[in-house]
């Protein structure tokens, strides 16, 4: 490990293999110098031909040269940071950098003279503000942790957020040694291990920003903020200091291990780094940083994470042009839901946080006052939360028009029917909506299986109609499949995919089939989960086994979650179309019979009380044989995901989707598959498809059917191919 001080010679010399990215001495693209007559010099970052900031090699080192001029400025009174961009401050470093091939000296090198600049910005004799107005994320973040103030504008665009443990890395330019300084080490460790993002409210609460101004008001309050001089740090002696730090870290990392079971390198890193830092100075603190994450850099975890995140980048910006003479689609501005359950009012309520008008209806007056009580309860805890303001809440539930009567649609540009999963009763509100809504309106249905092209066959104009399946609970789930059927018009798919980006979710284009593809892929993993149950295995022993894995929740929970009835259905409508390998399993209905439909009404595979962990239920034991109670972990988890992968590659035989990446993107952001294993697919690959072909032929061949590889799998294994060629 270099030495600390070294932080000292970073200073100067620009990286060796920066030259060709680096611009000409005289020439500032990404920052402009401002000086004003008080002596204020303003740094204003504004990346050209580009809505964002990001912090790239040649930003650095425009910055080293402000710097520069800072240092040998002495009528430069005070240092004022912002950004020109709408909605980005600073969107955080250049992870392309951090990945693929880049050699280790190359990300050495960037980290070293990032962590430089940013450790010279806060050594400056004269106060530094950061005007924060957009995402302040990552570096973006750290350098205003350099900064004596920060001040952030309060609207809902201006976000901060040191999200690096979620791409397997950790804040390295300061992040980690200065957040715990400033709000304190449990505060901090709490924000950086989490990942987190939040909005300016939130972050004024957490104390990450000093001030809220109105955005128009900001670079004026930070001009004045000058005055105030540098600033004095609080000391948070109580919680900083050596024997608090011992005391603390002891009890966390028990809990760290136990949470992340040893899938997620980069959160323990970032709590080593952080726990060790605080009693150091804070230039031996930055070279633990700098030695971590180059450490993390190396890992599996860390490529994949990072590959996700690329890949949510990708889905923000996929387009679908309509045809000529209107390539850009006309955006949505009114909208529909029908029915007032579980997610049409979460729906409803979303579309309606983001501007939108809502009517929402559903069969009578009291099931719309129900789907009204669950939005009402989804504003207060985003309101208790400091996401939004108590104003926006109000505004936002006066967007949504209750109907518990038919009302007339002609205006309303899209549709979403979120009523019970029937496909008879849906036909018959598809055959009405057909009539009710205009000539443009978009009709979409959120069926979790059943097909879109059914029901858009009873409308008058079926290139109108697709699938948009969002997942529950949809204020946390950014994914939503977009279900195009063979009529769709390119137009109303367009449309689709914008308004999907609009309202902050994420697309991914599916052919119209059965389940879609989360569904199709999650379900043969459920129905093993309940065959396995039925033949002994233990509901905690299945759900261990898949959380260790690395599965958000284990698949009996997700059951229950989901709702046993709801499962049933899906599977049902999946068992009649691929009949060769799913087969309901008999518990499903026993538990149905019996009541016991999971979360929604308390009991289910387990017992939900108001508070505390779920309770084993003794009630639900539907259980025949004993043939698997001594499985393995390891044997449970092949059985499922297996199975997984298997059906993946179904998919990609049908063309469900276009690529193996669609695929582990869907199921990770959809269905939480260990997103540090990169998604079923690449999972399958660092695996080796032949093990897993013959894995499953021993099972099939023992009677266990449902294991029967696909021809694709097959040949992949007998011809060495992988689905990804790159790893
Ligand atoms: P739910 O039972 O909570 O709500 C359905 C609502 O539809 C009820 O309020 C019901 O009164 C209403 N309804 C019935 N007939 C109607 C009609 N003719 N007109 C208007 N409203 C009518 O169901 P849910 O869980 O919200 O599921 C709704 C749809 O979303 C289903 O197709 C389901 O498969 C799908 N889905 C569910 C989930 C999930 O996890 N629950 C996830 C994704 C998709």
């Amino acid at each position: 490990m270099r030495s600390a001080t070294d932080i000292d010679k970073m200073i100067r010399p620009a990286p060796r293999f920066l030259p060709q990215m680096v611009p000409a001495a005289d020439e500032s693209r990404n920052l402009r110098r401002t000086m004003r007559e008080d002596g204020i010099c303003v740094l204003t970052f504004d990346r050209p031909g580009s809505s964002a900031n990001i912090f790239d090699l040649a930003t650095l080192e425009e910055l080293r040269r402000e710097l520069d001029f800072i240092a040998g400025a002495p009528e430069v009174k005070g240092v004022v940071l912002v950004s020109a961009k709408p909605t980005i401050f600073i969107a955080g470093v250049d992870l392309h950098r951090l990945t693929g091939g880049t050699p280790q000296e190359e990300i050495r090198a960037l980290l070293e003279f990032g962590q430089a600049q940013i450790h010279r910005l806060a050594q400056l004799p004269v106060p530094t503000v950061a005007a924060i107005h957009g995402a302040a994320m990552g570096g973006g973040y750290e350098m205003s942790l350099a900064c004596d103030y920060r001040l952030a504008a309060s609207d809902r665009v201006t976000r901060i957020g040191l999200p690096e443990t979620n791409i397997g890395l950790l804040p390295a330019w300061g992040g980690a040694t200065r957040l715990p300084r400033l709000i304190g080490l449990p505060k901090a460790l709490d924000f950086i291990l989490a990942g987190k993002t939040v909005t300016a409210r939130q972050a004024l609460k957490l104390g990450l920003v000093d001030e809220l101004v109105p955005a128009e008001r900001l670079v004026r309050a930070a001009v004045q903020k000058i005055s105030h001089g540098k600033s004095r740090r609080p000391s948070h002696w109580l919680v900083n200091n050596p024997l608090a730090v011992t005391v603390l870290a002891r009890r966390l990392r028990r809990r760290l291990l136990q949470k992340t079971r040893s899938h997620y390198p980069a959160v323990m890193k970032a709590f080593e780094v952080m726990t060790n830092g605080i009693t150091k100075p804070i230039a031996v603190s930055l070279a633990l940083e700098r030695e971590g994450i180059l450490e993390l850099a190396r890992t599996n975890a860390c490529h994949n994470l990072i590959r996700i995140f690329f890949q949510q980048e990708r889905a923000k910006k996929l387009t679908r042009e309509g045809p000529a003479p209107f390539p850009k689609p006309k955006p949505v501005a009114r909208t529909a839901v029908i029915g007032a359950g579980v997610m049409g009012a979460g729906i409803a309520q979303w579309l309606s946080a983001r501007g939108l008008p809502v009517v929402l209806r559903d069969v009578n007056t009291e099931r719309v006052a129900g789907g009204m009580a669950g939005i009402a309860r989804l504003y207060r805890d985003a309101v208790q939360r400091h996401i939004l303001t108590p104003r926006d809440a109000r505004d936002g539930l006066d967007r949504i028009y209750p109907a518990p009567m038919e009302v007339p649609l002609r205006h309303v540009d899209l549709v979403i029917e979120a009523a019970v999963e029937n496909l008879e009763l849906k036909k018959k509100i598809f055959q009405r909506l057909g009539e009710l809504a205009g000539a443009q309106t978009l009709l979409a249905t959120n069926t979790s299986a059943l097909p879109v092209s059914g029901l858009a066959a009873v409308t008058l104009r079926p290139e109108r109609v697709l699938g948009l399946h969002f997942f529950n609970p949809v204020h946390r789930m950014q994914l939503v499949e977009i279900i195009a059927t063979p009529q769709t018009s390119p137009e109303a798919l367009a449309r689709a995919v914008q308004f999907v980006q609009r309202i902050g979710k994420l697309p991914v284009v599916v052919k119209d089939s059965p389940g879609f593809l989360v569904n199709r892929i999650l379900m043969p993993y459920l129905i093993e989960a309940g065959n396995l149950f039925e033949c002994g295995a233990s509901r905690e022993h299945l759900d261990e086994a898949m959380l260790d894995f690395g599965m958000p929740m284990g698949p009996m929970r997700l059951l229950d979650e989901v709702g046993v009835d709801v499962a049933q259905h899906v599977a049902q409508t999946l068992a009649a179309s691929f009949s060769d390998r799913m087969l309901v399993p008999a518990v499903l209905a026993k538990m149905v019979e019996a009541g016991l439909l999971g979360r929604k009404c308390g009991r289910g595979f387990y017992l939900y009380g108001k508070s505390g962990e779920p309770k084993s239920n003794p009630s639900a034991a539907f259980v025949t044989n004993q043939t698997v109670a001594a499985m393995t972990r390891m044997a449970l988890q092949e059985r499922m995901v297996f199975l997984m992968v298997n059906e993946a590659a179904h998919c990609l035989e049908e063309q469900i989707v276009a690529t193996p990446d669609d695929v582990d993107f869907a199921m990770i952001m959809g269905a939480g598959f260990a997103p540090f294993r990169g998604g079923p697919l690449r999972y399958a690959d660092s695996l080796g498809v032949e093990k897993i072909v013959g894995a499953m032929e021993i099972l099939a061949d023992g009677g266990a059917t449902q294991f029967k590889p696909c021809g694709r799998l097959r040949r992949m294994a007998a011809t060495g191919i992988k689905f990804y060629s790159k790893p």
